[in-house]
């Protein structure tokens, strides 16, 4: 290059290049003039373009800025717009549960108030005169006395002959027990304390005529729960006895046995429930 040699100068000293600098490309174009080769001068843009260059780019930074703005908020809208329909579908089956919950609650209140008259008749009729509602007796037993199906019955503590206990049974508006079914041989049988021949007398005899086996009320016995062997009058007996005992093999409906009448043992009482059974003094 035809660069001249820089004199010795402080560094730093920019002003001094730069003129150098033009120097040396002026002496290059006019060199390239005089040669018939293209100027520097003819690829410059002309004076003022970088300025409206630079207004324009800023110019398009600035829409495109703008735009770019106006797409974030176009759809951040639309994403709002989306979750408001998704919010107005959910309220809208809300609302529909709601209106067919107060339909159904409706319905039952309707239902609730017809019941409610049905009562409200009922009770009208049963208060007025002349008319007794239909009610079951009532199942009163003495105190301490067990109650089952409509009788109550006594399973006495103390002693009595046969005919003491029928006696004694009698003056407290009983009988002796009369028991026609196995459910009623069963509750009582389950009823009596275990021990090692636990007997009781109920209200059944032969002795009015041998054999010929009768409740107290008079009616002939059919059937019965007897042991296997009995009644076997062993020793002229001719009352009936229930027995339990500790051997757990036995069973109520074969624990009847006869004994002579006057033995003492304890016994079973029986009444019909009501209002009149519980006017007897407790044992
Ligand atoms: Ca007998």
């Amino acid at each position: 290059m035809d660069r001249p040699t820089p004199p010795e100068h402080p560094p730093g000293d920019g002003m001094y290049f730069k003129l150098l600098e033009d120097d040396g490309h002026e002496a290059l174009e006019r060199r390239r003039r005089r040669q018939g080769g293209p100027g520097v001068s003819s690829s410059r843009p002309p004076p003022g373009f970088y300025p409206v260059v630079t207004v324009c780019l800023a110019s398009l930074s600035v829409i495109l800025f703008i735009s770019l703005i106006a797409v974030t908020a176009h759809y951040q809208n639309q994403q709002r717009g989306g979750e408001s329909s998704s919010q107005l579908q959910t309220q809208d089956a809300n609302v529909s549960a709601l209106v067919a919950s107060i339909s159904q609650l409706q319905q039952e209140k309707k239902k609730l108030q017809e019941e409610k008259q049905q009562l409200q008749d009922q009770l009208s009729l049963t208060k007025a005169p002349g008319v007794v509602p239909p009610t079951s007796p009532p199942i009163i037993c003495p105190f301490d006395w067990l109650s089952f199906d409509t009788s109550c019955y006594l399973i006495s503590r103390n002693s009595r002959s046969w005919p003491e206990a029928k006696s004694f049974c009698e003056s407290e508006g009983a009988h002796l027990a009369i028991i026609h079914t196995a459910d009623e041989q069963t509750f009582l049988w389950e009823r009596l304390p275990r021990g090692h021949w636990n007997a009781y007398w109920f209200g059944i005899t032969d002795a009015q005529t041998e054999d010929q086996w009768k409740w107290v009320d008079g009616t002939p016995l059919v059937g019965g729960f007897w042991e296997v062997g009995e009644p076997n009058n062993h020793i002229n007996e001719d009352c009936g006895y229930i027995v339990k005992t500790q051997v757990l093999e036995r069973v109520a409906v074969r624990s009847w046995y006869d004994a002579p009448c006057s033995m003492y043992l304890p016994y079973i009482c029986e009444k019909e429930a009501g209002p009149g059974a519980s006017t007897a003094l407790p044992h």
